[in-house]
């Protein structure tokens, strides 16, 4: 049985590197000339393998297929698409690995036939719209809600995309390429800081958080600094900054969860009064919907209560909300096994960022394998992970492969 080359797809992270990036780090940002010479290198790369055959979907993802004695087909996915100067691990790993991993396994006779996706897109660096490639497979995108978006030098998305042989209005025709699908597998580099802090280099991951966040406007009185006493006070900003307070706390007290302020306005905002008005921003993020309801409760509450006592009223809005993704049960204890075997431990987290297993996690069993990146570093030219740990992950995604298409028999 053929094995997988994982110092290969070093070499061919290396490759992509020097073709694609500059001192300022990765460049490929999707649909530019600089991500159509990273697509043409896989797809140089995916020709010198016999019997594998490439296309291009309705929606700009890239389709290499190992085929098996049955249409019914395992997937690994990634992006080759990058935030501008980004790092040259973030979507490359899995690609490079996916295609190492055909590679291996296309010459072996098979029941299940095996395809790697480059997704179109992922990051969404040029028009502000993340994974359209993967939701347009998953038949989540909703043309309309794109069709407007520019790039900063005033393109529009639709002209873009088109430039680059992608309809927009025949995007969502990409959701007949699952068609037969069974198991989606992807690998990343884990982007935070979790597993490098634990000294483990492989991690599972159980799904991609959902989010809820809101602004929050205290209204209080201002007055001037010097005149007012302080039992006689209706300070927003105090109200707020109680608040915020208490919204980290709910959320240390939970496991694997977080609670971030990122933005304060104060008005008026001088040195000689306190404010009347204070908004906050709350972003909310849990693995479980229950517990995600429970914390925006439970900051309602403690924001309300925290108002009253400061003599000042609070309002709430929401400003986005997505649901949590959980990924397959079945996949994570296989993928678990697998880590446990080639790594000698195991650790089960949660996605902060979202990944285009996500998309797929909404239509097929899916699971992700994150590996350490160092400092806990991504969407700069500093992303790194020890080459023994890039390969050890090769190695990891591949026996998963052969695995679920076993399983999956
Ligand atoms: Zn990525």
């Amino acid at each position: 049985m053929a094995s997988v080359d994982a110092a290969r797809a070093v070499e061919g992270l290396e490759e992509l590197r020097r073709r694609t990036g500059d001192e300022d780090g990765a460049q490929r940002v999707a649909w530019t000339d600089t991500w159509i010479t990273a697509r043409e290198w896989l797809r140089s790369e995916l020709d010198t393998i016999d019997g594998v055959t490439v296309e291009t979907d309705e929606a700009g993802n890239t389709w290499a297929t190992a085929p098996g004695e049955s249409d019914e087909f395992v997937i690994v996915g990634g992006h080759l698409d990058s935030v501008p100067s980004g790092g040259w691990l973030d979507g490359t790993l899995n690609v490079v690995a996916g295609l190492e991993i055909l590679r291996a396994l296309a010459p072996e006779p098979r029941r299940l036939t095996l395809k790697l996706v480059d997704w179109a897109d992922e990051e969404g660096a040029r028009f502000g719209r993340s994974l359209l490639g993967s939701s347009a497979a998953a038949g989540s995108l909703e043309p309309d809600s794109v069709r407007g978006l520019t790039d900063r030098d005033g393109t529009a998305l639709p002209d873009a995309l088109a430039a680059h042989g992608v309809d927009l209005d025949r995007a969502l025709d990409a959701r007949a390429r699952l068609d037969g699908a069974l198991a989606y597998l992807e690998l990343h580099v884990e982007q935070g800081p979790v597993l490098e802090q634990k000294d483990i280099p492989l991690g599972v991951v159980l799904g991609t958080f959902g989010v809820q966040r809101h602004r929050i406007r205290f209204t209080g009185a201002h007055a001037h600094a010097g005149a007012t006493p302080m039992h006689l006070r209706r300070d927003a900003f105090l109200a707020a900054a109680r608040s915020a307070l208490a919204f980290r706390e709910d959320a240390a007290a939970r496991d694997d969860v977080r609670a971030t302020t990122g933005t304060v306005k104060v008005s008026p905002s001088i040195v000689t009064a306190f404010n009347g008005i204070c908004e906050l921003s709350l972003d909310q993020r849990a693995l479980d919907a229950g517990v995600l309801a429970e914390m925006l409760a439970a900051a309602k509450e403690a924001s309300r209560r925290i108002a009253a006592e400061e003599g000042c009223e609070v309002e709430w809005e929401r400003l986005w909300e997505i649901e949590p993704i959980p990924f397959d049960a079945g996949l994570i204890d296989l993928a678990d096994e697998v880590v446990e075997e080639l790594a000698g431990t195991s650790l089960r987290l949660p996605s902060g960022p979202l990944h285009d297993a996500a998309e797929m996690a909404r239509v097929l069993p899916t699971v992700m394998l994150f590996v350490k990146s160092l400092g806990g570093v991504s969407h700069t030219k500093d992303e790194d992970t020890p080459v023994e740990d890039i390969e050890l992950s090769v190695r990891a995604l591949h026996e998963l492969t052969r695995r679920t298409l076993d399983r999956a028999q």
